[in-house]
């Protein structure tokens, strides 16, 4: 065993899976950009990542850059952690987020207090690198 303990290794949260249909979101994620697909047909965007669009069953889908720009649609706070490695989290607040193309997100808000998350709430996207190979898509209240 080396020395060296590898940040992946110390994270003992979750880590999303990424596969050949996702990799391109989480790549942009790892960027600190978020890339949606969008429809090279009919211009709707998807969320999460899909084969052929829900609007018209196009498979003609383009990453494409997004504002980051959203809306809290729901939200709760989590006063129990699911597992040992959110005891340290809580409480925390899991979030619906709509982003301004039109497609919703589940994530958490973070910088401010659970209880201050509410519906409405304009929040923008931020990228928190978890490990060295893994950032996640949470939000801030919106500056
Ligand atoms: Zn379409």
């Amino acid at each position: 065993m080396s020395e060296q303990t590898s940040q992946s290794e110390t994270y003992l949260k979750p880590l999303p899976q990424k596969d050949a249909l996702s990799a391109p979101f989480w790549d942009a994620l790892h960027a600190h950009e978020l890339k949606i697909q969008r429809c090279a047909d009919c211009s709707r965007y998807a969320f999460p990542p899909v084969s052929h669009c829900p609007g018209c069953l196009s498979t003609q889908l383009a990453w494409t850059a997004v504002s980051g720009k959203g809306k809290v649609q729901a939200a709760v706070t989590v006063d129990h952690a699911p597992m040992p490695a959110f005891k340290a989290d809580v409480p925390y607040n899991v979030a619906l987020v709509d982003l301004a193309e039109g497609v919703r997100v589940w994530t958490n808000v973070i910088g401010c207090a659970p209880a201050e998350v509410v519906c409405d709430m304009p929040v923008e996207a931020v990228f928190e690198d978890v490990t060295p190979d893994h950032t996640l898509l949470k939000f801030r209240p919106a500056r």
